[in-house]
């Protein structure tokens, strides 16, 4: 089957500008994307063709051997495509995307042809206990980087060799293509716009100049740190692509489980167990806080999940001027392993205890039943 002209699958004229190229392909992109076809093998195969076609007309260098040769110009598996090594063949989804697809959906926030790019944020997880957030700390963190590589110092060729300037661009990282009256810069498709070509890559870096190794870094930990609190690290994320600065390296906290406090913004909670013979008499006990042991007087007649409120013994957030308090919820324990004596003791208690006088809850819920069932 004779192959579909590029500029007739895109439905655009021989001298379209590249802009309507662009425009043509995100149309036919977006109508024809499989996200939005499932299981349609015909919109898969416009898909594809529209593509194909983009991927060439797109490119200065390859719609011009088209142009002249015609598919024999481009298609790697006619033969000719050699003398414009670099570029992928036809097949797969996901190779040519990136750039296009990125701004049709939403993604990337590259502009203009300088491909002089920031380098990515990074993020790093780190864990830290509860009292290290309330008193803040400090921490070493060790993350990958991409360090000038030791081999090349950098510019990506072998030793003793120097990358040359660029032959397509002669070094100015940009063509200029005619298209019909007009001549249009595009970046330079052999250099990616650095200007400069590399004959002989250095073996340990691969030509890229950089090379992945790790570093360790100093972190403050500020007092009052929560759940998903980020510290920013200025300039340590990824490096810049041709000369553009580095990204930003985000320190996210996540607070490791307590084996006593749950923490709830500034406040802190706990489940204080006490017997029942205290809570009935009432008695002083033992409480943990963030700064040490306190005593905390229970008074009698005390109930089960009452709260008691210690007044700034939580903890002082990092935007907040002062501290939360500790919320202690009584959980009054019944006894287990009673010996002979202690069960006799209790038996004769609950003798002397029954009727509403010593249990006001039982006697108030019994009269909701009781209404429950005459209703
Ligand atoms: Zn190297
Ligand atoms: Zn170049």
């Amino acid at each position: 089957m004779a192959k579909k002209d590029f500029y007739e699958i895109l439905g655009v004229n021989r001298d379209a500008s590249e802009d309507d190229i662009k425009k043509a392909y995100r149309k036919l992109a977006m109508k024809y994307h499989p996200d939005r076809n499932p299981d349609n093998p015909k919109a898969e195969e416009s898909f594809k063709e529209a593509k194909e076609a983009y991927e060439i007309l797109s490119d200065a260098q390859k719609r011009a051997a088209y142009d002249q040769f015609g598919h024999a110009g481009v298609d790697p598996q006619a033969g000719m495509g050699g003398g414009f090594g670099g570029f992928g063949g036809a097949g797969g989804f996901s190779d040519a995307f990136g750039g296009i697809f990125d701004e049709i959906f939403g993604g990337g926030g590259r502009s203009g042809r300088s491909n002089v790019y920031r380098g990515a944020d990074l993020r790093y997880n780190l864990e830290i206990t509860l009292e290290q957030a309330a008193f803040g700390t400090e921490t070493k963190i060790r993350i990958p980087t991409m360090d000038v590589c030791e081999s090349c110092k950098g510019t990506g060729a072998k030793a003793g060799t120097q990358p040359k300037t660029c032959p397509t661009c002669q070094g100015s990282g940009q063509v200029h293509i005619r298209q019909g009256f007009f001549s249009i810069q595009q970046t330079c498709p052999k250099c990616r716009g650095t200007g400069k070509f590399i004959a002989d890559p250095c073996g340990a870096c691969h030509g890229a100049g950089r090379i992945k190794q790790h570093k360790t870094l100093a972190v403050k930990i500020p007092a009052g740190v929560d759940e998903g609190d980020r510290i920013r690290l200025s300039g340590e994320g990824e490096h810049g692509i041709n000369g553009g600065p580095p990204g930003d390296l985000y320190v996210q906290v996540h607070l490791k489980p307590h084996t006593v406090f749950q923490r709830d913004g500034n406040d802190l909670h706990c489940e204080m167990p006490i017997s029942f013979s205290t809570a009935a008499l009432g008695g002083e006990i033992e409480i943990p806080t963030l700064d040490g042991a306190a005593k905390l007087r229970i008074p009698e007649e005390t109930q089960s999940g009452k709260t008691f409120r210690l007044r700034g013994k939580g903890i002082k957030g990092v935007r907040s001027s002062a501290h939360g308090d500790l919320l202690c919820h009584v959980v009054v324990e019944t006894p287990v392993n009673l010996t002979e004596r202690q069960k006799e003791l209790l038996r004769e208690f609950d003798e002397t205890s029954r009727g509403e006088r010593h249990n006001p809850r039982a006697k108030s819920w019994m009269d909701k039943v009781r209404e429950f069932f005459a209703g």
